[in-house]
């Protein structure tokens, strides 16, 4: 007779194995965690090649509003073990380096540039509009000279589609500013904000490997509950005993599915048109290339580069980040579709590593909310439960998704998956 198992969690990023983890904290041992690769961690592994801490689902470090999720991280390591650093990233503006947010660094910018960008902004600011969609946004907000010379060329870089079908629901992780805070930047030629406009001013990294010590600090608890190598098909259900069979070989009451959806195949529920609602969830796959450059001679962390003649759309200055990496590593994030039509070739020589994630950012399009609302409110009356990133189909940061799978287990019944937007 085959174990029954309470929860089967499908995937074991680090929404799978924060799931995994608070089942057990609340002395609940009868899941499973199925993962479809030789290792764990998703999006958050981490590869050392020749002395660099490669993240291969692109440079990730550790910030979070929610103090009950690090709380729940320093638990598991210590916050000690971890370098805690003020964030410094740049972007490249007409020939200039201004950091970022660039509407409270424009005072970096030679004096005339100052002018006309101030002017653009505050012509903006005073337009009391709505904005329709990203582009919108974009084009209407921080004013043209930003739009076009920073967040319309960068925003092509990273998404490869038009911007017109992006929503605006994300903007959350966009710096809250305002034209007071702005003139104060300008007069007193300092940006002076907190975590209040900027939501990473501050973020942590491991002193110790890469961002994956994160994650395997947690999944040493549930280790031998994880079987790797084991990719999930189908998944069944059978109205009779109410209960689910992942790919006829494992039974468990309910699902949490942290995987893409449309990577499932679902058999035996009631008529739903799954087929018609998946269509609707795109995803932006990317490239993430490690290259070791000459020691760096600044301290910055990363850079946004909205340059169109430079394949990349940013880099990652490891050493900056990772103390303990080797000097001059430096990763690039490449749009997937980019690097197809370079001919997956750079202008600087082959990189010394390099990871295509197919799976990489949910697009936050105009349509897909109703979507996965629909997948989501249909699913739950089964016991099929998506948590995380591609579950909630989100563009969750790590600390979202840990938020979720300890907010999940706490009100199961009336989960509001859409709650922290
Ligand atoms: C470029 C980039 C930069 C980022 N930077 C940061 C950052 O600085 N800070 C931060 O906190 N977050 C960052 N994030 C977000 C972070 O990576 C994600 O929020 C998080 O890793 C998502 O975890 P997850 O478990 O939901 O999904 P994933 O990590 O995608 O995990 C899903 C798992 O499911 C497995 N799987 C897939 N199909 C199957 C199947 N059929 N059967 C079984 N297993 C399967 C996969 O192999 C994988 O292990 C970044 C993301 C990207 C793309």
């Amino acid at each position: 007779m085959k174990n029954i198992y309470d929860y089967i969690i499908l995937g074991s990023g680090v929404t799978g194995i924060a799931c995994g983890r608070v089942l057990q904290q609340k002395n609940n041992n009868n899941f499973l965690i199925l993962e479809a690769e030789p290792d764990i961690g998703g999006l958050c592994r981490t590869r050392e090649i020749d002395g660099h801490y490669f993240d291969i689902g692109g440079g990730h470090v550790l910030h979070s509003k929610y103090d009950d999720v690090l709380e729940w991280i320093f638990n598991h390591i210590p916050e000690e073990k971890f370098y805690k650093m003020d964030t410094k990233v740049v972007i490249q503006l007409e020939g200039n380096e201004v950091n970022f947010p660039i509407e409270l660094n424009l005072w970096q910018l030679p004096k005339q540039l100052q002018v006309e960008y101030l002017h653009s902004y505050i012509t903006a600011a005073s337009q009391d509009i709505e904005y329709k969609n990203y582009e919108d946004w974009v084009k209407n907000y921080l004013g043209d000279k930003i739009a076009d010379n920073y967040m319309i060329p960068y925003n092509k870089k990273l998404w490869c589609i038009d911007i017109s079908k992006l929503n605006t629901a994300w903007l959350s992780k966009i710096p809250e500013t305002d034209l007071k805070l702005i003139l104060k930047t300008i007069v007193e030629k300092k940006a002076n904000f907190d975590e209040s406009v900027v939501s990473h001013s501050s973020f942590y990294y491991p002193k110790e490997g890469g961002f994956q010590t994160i994650i395997d600090s947690i999944a040493k608890h549930v280790k031998d509950k994880i079987l790797l190598n084991t990719r999930a098909d189908t998944i069944r259900y059978d109205s009779d005993s109410g209960l689910w069979f992942v790919n006829e070989e494992f039974v468990a009451k309910k699902i949490i599915t942290t995987i893409p959806w449309p990577l499932l195949d679902i058999q035996g529920l009631p008529e739903f048109d799954f087929k018609s609602e998946m269509d609707n969830l795109e995803v932006l796959s990317n490239v993430i290339s490690l290259w070791e450059r000459d020691p760096y001679t600044h301290d910055n962390h990363w850079m946004y580069i909205p340059d169109p003649e430079v394949e990349q759309h940013r880099e990652f200055y490891i050493k900056n980040i990772a103390p303990h990496s080797k000097e001059g590593g430096v990763m690039t994030d490449i749009n997937y579709k980019r690097w197809l039509e370079n001919g997956k070739k750079w202008k600087a020589g082959t990189p010394l590593a390099e990871h295509v994630n197919v799976w990489s950012y949910p697009l936050p399009t105009t349509i897909y909310k109703e979507s996965i609302r629909k997948i989501l409110d249909f699913t739950k009356d089964y016991n099929l439960y998506g948590l995380g990133r591609w579950g909630q189909w989100q563009y969750f940061n790590t600390d979202q998704c840990i938020k979720q799978a300890i907010d999940f287990f706490e009100n199961e019944k009336d989960f509001d998956y859409f709650k922290i937007f």
